[in-house]
C-alpha cells in the first residue's frame, strides 16, 4: 500500500478559524492523510477533528515553518496549505519566505487561500 499523501497545514493567527473551517468541510479527503501542521494551527485542527492523524510541529515563530521546509527540501511532503494573513505585519516573516520558497522550489501543490486549496483537493480526488 502507498504511503498516505502527506500535507503540512499552517494559518497565521486571524485566519486558524478559516483553516478549521477548511478542514471540517475537507474531512472526508483528510481523514487518510499524514498531516503535519505547526504547533498553535495544528492545536486548533485537533480541538474539532481530534481523530486526524495529524503530527504537531513547533509553533510557526518558533521553527514550525522551518520544520516544514525541511520536510519539502527532503520530499517529505507532498503538499501544503498555508493559510497567509496579508494584513499583519509577523514576527517571523523570513522563516514564512522561506517556506514559501521551498514549496516553489520543490515544486509542490501550495495553496495561500481557501480557493486554491479547494483546487488541489479536486485535483487530488480526480486523479485518485
Ligand atoms: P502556529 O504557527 O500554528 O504555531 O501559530 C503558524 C505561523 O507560522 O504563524
Amino acid at each position: 500500500m502507498p504511503a498516505p499523501l502527506a500535507i503540512g497545514l499552517v494559518a497565521h493567527d486571524d485566519k486558524k478559524t478559516a483553516l478549521v473551517e477548511w478542514i471540517v468541510a475537507h474531512q472526508g479527503f483528510l481523514k487518510d492523510k499524514a498531516l503535519f501542521a505547526t504547533g498553535t494551527t495544528g492545536g486548533r485542527i485537533l480541538e474539532a477533528l481530534p481523530d486526524l492523524n495529524l503530527m504537531r510541529l513547533k509553533s510557526g515563530p518558533l521553527g514550525g515553518d522551518q520544520q516544514l521546509g525541511a520536510m519539502i527540501a527532503e520530499g517529505r511532503l507532498d503538499a501544503l496549505i498555508f493559510f497567509v494573513d496579508p494584513l499583519s505585519p509577523q514576527p517571523h516573516d523570513v522563516d514564512i519566505k522561506a517556506l514559501i520558497r521551498l514549496a516553489t522550489l520543490y515544486d509542490i501543490p501550495f495553496a495561500c487561500n481557501a480557493a486554491t486549496a479547494d483546487l488541489i483537493v479536486a485535483g487530488y480526488e480526480a486523479t485518485s
